[in-house]
């Protein structure tokens, strides 16, 4: 039984902070969160910055900041502190310095590269003695027993605790501060499994009762290769699907289905779904795999729930690094986010699909080039240019009455279909032939905008 049980869990997620965090990483992060809030345990942060050669101040800021982003939250950590703290690595050498010193006089570790010859301290590694018969069992939470054969260690080469230099190595400081920090749980990624033999000797040898091992699986592509930062398949970095528009709450709830599954064939989750559902009991220990299609799939579900208001405020950044200061007309906006959203997968998607409400000069597609060389393109645009003249005031209602005007004048007596009729006038104000209703586009350009472009396309028809 888990001399733990009657302890209130606690959880921590120990990131170092050597880069731009990836999906791998918010992966772990969001699994154990969320076993945490699910257990009614706390859920710590520690930063992991004993490798000071590899770490920026900068990566620690982004990684607080990405966790923050996908509405992760954490009740202990460097910036919150709390009652184990402090909660960055590097600040509690001197515990993990405390430790080594029992090990070397408990004999479980000496200095040196010899177990049988132990050297002095002086510029020698500190090693822990690992057992050279019997086996260590590692009780994996999903995976369960794993036997690791002590007569196999490779190259039986005792682990390193301290380096010469004295400092601090990885298994040493972390494991230390596990304890000290009360942890129950150690929720990682499946690359640690083989590191975790080193990790229950060090608990064994200093009398410390063990955490609940959770390694959880790898997360491949598509053609089951591990991620890389030159993916194929796209990029992985929190930074690419920021950039790419996806919603925090969209891509929290599609990690969460890598790997895990809520009752029923629910997909779209929530919080509550997660403090109730979310159990060891449902993870697998297979590898999970990236699914694009399906996060798409996901982001859409969570743009519909937007009303107008709040999209258009998702959207205004990345229009406006595209275009430029946007319309002080708000109005005009929620508009052109109305026209928009059926067709939006991510944010960043709005930038091409709105480039004609910002661009007045803009490249025809070849089908708009093939309309506007079409014989009606000549007749119809020069007829449009005419009756718009006569407006007043542009929207959608009046665009939409003269639009009509026309079928019944000019596409019924020439036996013109819709596509022959609407796609010169489409191609003319887009440069497309597809997108929003016609009528929509001109009352958002309005009369001056229409008619302008109008004229620009009417260059290239055909006059004979
Ligand atoms: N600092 C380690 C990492 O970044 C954490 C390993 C662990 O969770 O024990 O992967």
């Amino acid at each position: 039984m888990n001399p733990d049980a009657n302890r209130v869990p606690r959880l921590r997620f120990a990131p170092s902070p050597t880069g731009i965090p990836h999906i791998g990483n918010l992966h772990t992060a969001l699994f154990c969160w969320a076993l945490a809030r699910a257990l009614g345990g706390d859920f710590i942060l520690r930063i992991e910055d004993t490798d000071q050669a590899r770490n920026t101040p900068e990566a620690i800021q982004q990684m607080l900041a990405a966790l923050a982003w996908l509405g992760i939250d954490w009740d202990e950590g460097p910036d919150v502190g709390g009652d184990y703290g402090p909660y960055v690595q590097s600040q509690r050498l001197e515990r993990h310095l405390a430790v080594a010193k029992a090990l070397l006089a408990s004999g479980h570790a000496y200095y040196g590269d010899d177990p049988q010859h132990p050297a002095g301290a002086n510029n020698q590694p500190l090693r822990l003695r690992m057992p050279r018969h019997g086996a260590i069992i590692l009780h994996d939470a999903l995976r369960g027993p794993i036997r690791f054969d002590s007569s196999h260690r490779p190259g039986r080469e005792d682990p390193i605790l301290l380096r010469s230099d004295g400092r601090p190595l990885y298994h040493l400081a972390a494991m230390t501060d596990d304890h000290d920090m009360g942890i129950t749980h150690v929720v990682r990624g499946e690359e640690w499994i083989s590191s975790t033999p080193i990790h229950i000797r060090l608990y064994q040898a200093m009398g410390w009762p063990q955490p609940v091992w959770v390694h959880l699986p790898l997360i491949l592509n598509k053609r089951g290769e591990k991620l890389s930062k030159r993916d194929p398949e796209g990029g992985y970095l929190i930074s690419d699907f920021q950039a790419a528009g996806y919603l925090p709450a969209a891509l929290w709830n599609y990690l969460l289905l890598m790997g895990w599954s809520p009752d029923g064939e629910q997909e779209i989750i929530d919080k509550w779904t997660v403090r109730q559902q979310f159990r060891l009991a449902r993870l697998s220990a297979s590898p999970a795999v990236f699914d694009w299609d399906k996060l798409n799939w996901v982001n859409r579900q969570y743009m519909q729930r937007l009303d107008d208001e709040q999209l258009t405020g998702l959207l205004a950044p990345f229009l406006e690094e595209a275009y430029g200061t946007l319309p002080a007309n708000t109005a005009w906006l929620r508009q052109l986010t109305a026209l928009l959203r059926t067709e939006l997968v991510r944010l960043a998607d709005a930038v091409d699909l709105a480039e004609w409400a910002f661009v007045d000069t803009f490249d025809y597609v070849a089908e708009a080039q093939a309309a506007l060389a079409s014989p009606p393109a000549g007749i119809i645009l020069p007829h449009l240019i005419a009756e718009l003249a006569q407006t007043v005031l542009l929207d959608a209602a009046t665009a939409g009455s003269i639009l009509a005007g026309l079928r019944h004048r000019l596409g019924q007596p020439h036996g013109w279909n819709q596509r022959a009729l609407f796609w010169p006038i489409r191609a003319a104000l887009t440069g497309r032939v597809k997108g929003p209703p016609l009528a929509d586009i001109m009352g958002l350009l309005g009369k001056q905008r229409c008619m302008a472009r109008l004229a620009a396309a009417f260059q290239l028809t055909r006059q004979d």
